[in-house]
């Protein structure tokens, strides 16, 4: 089984950026879990997923296939390429809904677990929301990544380069209120170590997230 480095943190915080560069420097697989949640919400939308509602429901038919490698990394369902569909706002919009229903946090805790442990890899950094506390608590390496709300929306307003800041800044911060309902990532769990990247710039925080690692593994 490879080692995971699990990572969570709020939207905007550096989390998948960070996370990303990370495994690649150490030669790891990247499992970004949150593109699962974002996918389920996709075959919801296109109709090949019935809306998840019932708490005992299954999705064994789901069909969901995303790349562990940071240098390429794509993420397919029902034979279509959705790297890019699950970036929508429209698919931002929904997946908070989806991601608040039981079966869909049990379902998805043990897809994460099936594809670390079917990869093949020394070590996977797993990123999300409920990494550290649910899906790998006893992971070698917990991390909570945080940033100040007004860094993570400048942020995520350079990513998306949006028409209206107001909007973003309504969603980012909404989309955190109803996810941080289900499973709190604002602060660290016990035996979690949590990096603040406020102040960091990218290179910082990449350096911060290794000397961690370094210093657990
Ligand atoms: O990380 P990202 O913003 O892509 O995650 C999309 C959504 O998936 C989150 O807003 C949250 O609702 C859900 N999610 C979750 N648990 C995770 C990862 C993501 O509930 N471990």
């Amino acid at each position: 089984m490879a080692e995971i480095v699990a990572i969570d943190g709020p939207a905007g915080s550096g989390k998948s950026s960070v996370s990303k560069e990370v495994a690649r420097r150490l030669g790891f697989g990247y499992l970004d879990t949150g593109a699962a949640y974002r996918a389920l919400s996709w075959a919801v939308a296109e109709g090949h997923v019935a809306k998840p509602e019932a708490a005992d429901e299954t999705f064994d038919g789901f069909d969901y296939e995303i790349s562990l490698n940071p240098d390429d990394f794509w993420v397919k369902s029902y034979g279509v390429d959705i790297t890019n569909a699950i970036r929508l706002p429209k698919i931002a919009e929904s997946v908070s809904a989806v991601a608040g229903v039981p079966a869909v946090r049990r379902f998805m805790k043990k897809l994460t677990r099936d594809l670390v442990s079917q990869s093949e890899l020394g070590g996977v950094v797993v990123e999300g929301r409920d990494i550290t506390t649910v899906v790998a608590p006893d992971a070698p390496v917990r991390l909570l990544l945080t940033a100040s709300e007004e860094v993570r929306l400048e942020r995520r307003a350079k990513e998306l380069s949006p028409e209206d800041l107001a909007t973003l800044r309504q969603q980012v911060l909404e989309r955190d209120k109803s996810d941080s309902k289900v499973v709190d990532f604002m602060k660290p769990a016990d035996g979690v170590d949590l990096v603040d990247t406020t102040n960091l710039d990218f290179e910082q925080s990449v350096q911060a997230v290794l000397s961690i690692i370094r210093e657990q593994l």
